[in-house]
């Protein structure tokens, strides 16, 4: 591919059809991220410069890239960094890739803290990887404090992985946010404290799944993030069984889980728990789906 004059349009196209050959789900966008990281422009200005013609070096990098990518490393590697909700977070093997679907999470959570419903007290995000919920959450409440809708709440988040919590504590420094990142396996960084909504987007694919998960999953991301046991549930039923005790009365907790089984299954060990009314919601029509559960009055 070196001879020849490569414009940013044809070689978007080329690469869309490489990468989908490749694997990826999703190869004109892979295309746009990475070439967009090359040249410095926004995919908006790529597609406004279709016939910009790429220079040798350009193209050399970029071909690394696609390269890296072709073999399955997600894009957000890659690019070190990964869009959510808005945020612009730093991402590296040491922790899961935020999803869209986490991005429902955090919208429940914020509903619910700036409903009439919500009681005074913090917010605590378990397993918090990147930081993608608690950041989210810290930084829409205080946007919308400033617009003068509700008010902010201290936000403390937790990690069994200290590589994950390296990168939790970069992405709340570059985004100036006040989240408090504790080390440590659930609420043991928490002893004592209650607050008035937990978040968690614990690992919970079942560990025979695992391998049969997408290899830029499976080969990239990490176990620790994802392996939630034989069933999945293992941190879950955990989180079911301890929010009590860290809720104040009328708190709410709220879980992303991969299935409508696994949703069912946490619904009822809420109950057990001493949670009252859960509610499953399915998000984006997949498999994944929230619980939500409060602490009764
Ligand atoms: N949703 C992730 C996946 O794509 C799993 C995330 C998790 O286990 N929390 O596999």
């Amino acid at each position: 591919m070196s001879t020849e004059v490569w414009t940013i349009q044809k070689i978007l196209n080329w690469t869309r059809d490489y990468l989908t050959k490749s694997g990826s789900p999703s190869g004109r966008l892979d295309a746009e991220l990475l070439l967009g990281e090359v040249l410095k422009l926004r995919r908006l200005d790529l597609i406004l410069r279709f016939d910009q013609p790429l220079q040798a070096e350009e193209l050399a990098t970029y071909k690394a890239l696609i390269k890296r990518r072709s073999k399955g490393e997600p894009v957000a590697y890659i690019l070190g960094r990964r869009e959510f909700y808005g945020l612009d977070l730093a991402v590296r093997p040491g922790v899961l890739v935020p999803r869209p679907e986490t991005e429902s999470l955090v919208d429940e959570v914020v509903k619910f803290l700036t409903s009439d419903a919500a009681p005074q007290g913090a917010v605590l995000d378990l397993c918090t990887g990147s930081g993608c919920i608690a950041l989210a959450v810290a930084h829409t409440l205080k946007d919308k404090a400033l617009k003068g809708k509700g008010t902010e709440r201290d936000v403390i988040a937790t990690d069994l992985s200290p590589e994950a919590l390296a990168i939790a504590i970069e992405n709340r420094d570059a985004l100036d946010l006040a989240v408090d990142l504790r080390h440590g396996d659930l609420f043991a960084a928490v002893p004592g404290l209650q607050f008035a909504a937990i978040a968690s987007n614990p690992p919970y694919v079942r560990t025979e799944t695992v391998a049969w998960l997408e290899p830029d999953v499976r080969d990239f991301e990490p176990r620790l993030a994802l392996d939630g046991g034989v069933d999945g549930l293992d941190l879950l039923r955990r989180i079911a069984r301890q929010s009590k005790d860290f809720l104040v009365p009328g708190g709410l907790v709220a879980v992303e889980l991969g299935s409508r089984e696994q949703a069912q299954a946490m619904s009822e060990a809420c109950l057990q728990g001493g949670l009252s009314d859960p509610k499953i919601l399915p998000v984006m029509g997949g498999p994944t789906s929230l619980v939500l559960a409060r602490r009764p009055h």
